[in-house]
């Protein structure tokens, strides 16, 4: 049997309303069997300029953030493959164990906006439909070239990094990450002083 997969890949430091809201609404709007969250490993264009929390505890976050969602996952193949993550080697990776599967790459537009930066773009755009949603801000520019669809979801004006800084200074994340979610981040001790 076919299936059609939805990979939203993201650093996840840590997972946020705003993803859970755009991976539900994406899956119901394309009619996908599943959305993969999946977490990077190295998030290699972020990796020089931040601290990231250490990818088992980003997992662990992003698995107690879709335990009880319908549809959703968490996907820990760039974490076991270990090194620097790449989109494409994971769409291929998902191809290999999904044969039958159309695959689809889900991104915010602050993401679609740097596609060409991406290592294999072009693989990424062959290997999977590239499904883009709008971000609150300043509405970016698409890279041309490529079929975007395009899906309506709730503009939610959430970041992981506002988030973080947040956390930080004792400031609540309750109804911005899910319970589970922030009992991770209490238990593993992350981002700083906790409220
Ligand atoms: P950071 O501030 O650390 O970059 P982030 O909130 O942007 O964190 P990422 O892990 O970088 O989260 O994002 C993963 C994916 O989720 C990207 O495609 C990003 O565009 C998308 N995304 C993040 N936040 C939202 C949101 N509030 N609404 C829609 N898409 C989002
Ligand atoms: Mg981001």
């Amino acid at each position: 049997m076919s299936s059609r997969i939805g990979l939203f890949g993201g650093t996840f430091d840590p997972p946020h309303v705003g993803h859970l809201v755009t991976a539900v609404n994406v899956r119901h709007e394309l009619g996908l069997d599943e959305v993969v969250l999946m977490v990077a490993n190295v998030p290699w264009q972020k990796s020089a300029s931040r601290r990231i929390t250490d990818a088992e505890g980003r997992l662990a976050m992003v698995r107690a953030a879709v335990a009880d969602v319908d549809g959703l996952s968490a996907g820990d193949l760039e974490v076991r493959r270990g090194g620097d993550s790449y989109t494409a080697d994971t769409l291929a990776e998902l191809a290999d164990r999904h044969p039958r599967a159309d695959l689809f790459t889900i991104v915010g537009d602050d993401a679609a906006a740097k596609l060409t930066t991406w290592e294999r773009y072009g693989e990424v755009a062959e290997r999977s439909s590239l499904v883009v949603v709008d971000r609150p801000g300043t509405p970016v520019e698409l890279p041309a070239g490529f079929e975007w669809i395009r899906v309506e979801v709730p503009h939610l004006d959430v970041s992981s990094t506002d988030l973080r800084a947040r956390f930080a200074d004792g400031r609540p994340l309750d109804y911005l990450v899910t319970e589970p979610v922030l009992e991770v981040i209490h238990r593993l001790g992350l981002y700083g002083v906790a409220a």
